[in-house]
């Protein structure tokens, strides 16, 4: 097992690439965390785990809140003791013109895709010092390294949240954390399915201009993440990994 033991907080992980990716941290043995504002898929994705034989429990958390965050870390903390692994996954979108745009709208985009990213990571980054050992694992978007119509302030977030990646990583690599950012492609989630419907044709033509022809599974994608949870990648740090069946060709 590749993660055995580990304690791994996953935020935004009651659906999506974070489900997916905290199925299989816990199918490599780590106690896993799901972090997310909904109770009722949260306490599925960490019943699910329990069944399967692994590990997981439920704490509602809002990644805008940093007094949330703190609260919930201490939990981890008072149960575990230490927190090995941090998936920075909870996220939305926003799909329109930019001159549509609100500003309360794009207030809240950047409070969860960018900010929050950065409130987790301060929150349990004592503790990963303490240790002189963490990963943490930001889940950005492809769409941070290329230009995509209708998603300016999404890809704005995405590319801050890369830019973060690369200068903490800078910064923890002398306390042996590692800091890396995951950019996928298209990938089929509820986020996707709900886009499909309000755009259905804006969707069609982006999955036409992927090399590969599909949209990425969620498990597609959490397969790298368990990679860069594990010691097999402790050379890598301070990367965006892009996982998008070629589309980006950047
Ligand atoms: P999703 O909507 O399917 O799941 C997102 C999860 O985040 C949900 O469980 C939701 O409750 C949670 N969440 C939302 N706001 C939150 C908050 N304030 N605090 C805590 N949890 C919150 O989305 P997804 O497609 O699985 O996306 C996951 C991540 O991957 C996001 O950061 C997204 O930007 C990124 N991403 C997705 C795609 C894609 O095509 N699906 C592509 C590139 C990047």
């Amino acid at each position: 097992m590749k993660l055995k033991d580990r304690i791994a907080i996953v935020t935004g992980a009651a659906m999506g690439i974070g489900k997916a990716i905290a199925e299989a941290m816990a199918d490599e043995g780590a106690k896993i965390v799901i972090a997310d504002v909904n109770d009722e898929e949260g306490k599925k994705t960490a019943d699910n785990i329990n069944k399967s034989g692994g590990h997981a429990n439920f704490i509602k958390v809002d990644v805008t809140d940093f007094n949330q965050i703190k609260a919930a870390t201490s939990e981890v903390l008072d149960q575990y003791n230490k927190i090995d692994i941090l998936v920075n996954n909870a996220g939305i979108g926003i799909m329109e013109p930019f001159m549509d745009g609100k500003e309360e709208e794009w207030d809240r985009l950047i409070a969860i895709d960018f900010k929050g990213p950065m409130l987790f990571s301060k929150a349990v980054l004592s503790s990963m010092i303490k240790e002189q050992y963490g990963k943490i694992i930001n889940i950005a978007s492809v769409t941070g390294v290329m230009a995509v119509e209708l998603q300016v302030l999404y890809s704005a977030t995405k590319g801050g949240v890369i830019a973060f990646t690369r200068s903490l990583a800078a910064e923890m690599a002398a306390h042996h954390i590692n800091v890396n950012a995951i950019c996928p492609g298209l990938t089929a989630t509820p986020l996707v399915d709900r886009g499909m419907k309000e755009a259905p044709e804006y969707f069609d033509q982006l999955i036409k201009e992927i090399p590969m022809g599909r949209p990425a599974q969620p498990e597609e994608i959490a397969k790298l993440a368990v990679f860069l949870a594990s010691d097999e990648s402790k050379y890598i740090t301070g990367q965006r990994i892009i996982i998008d069946g070629g589309t980006s060709r950047v």
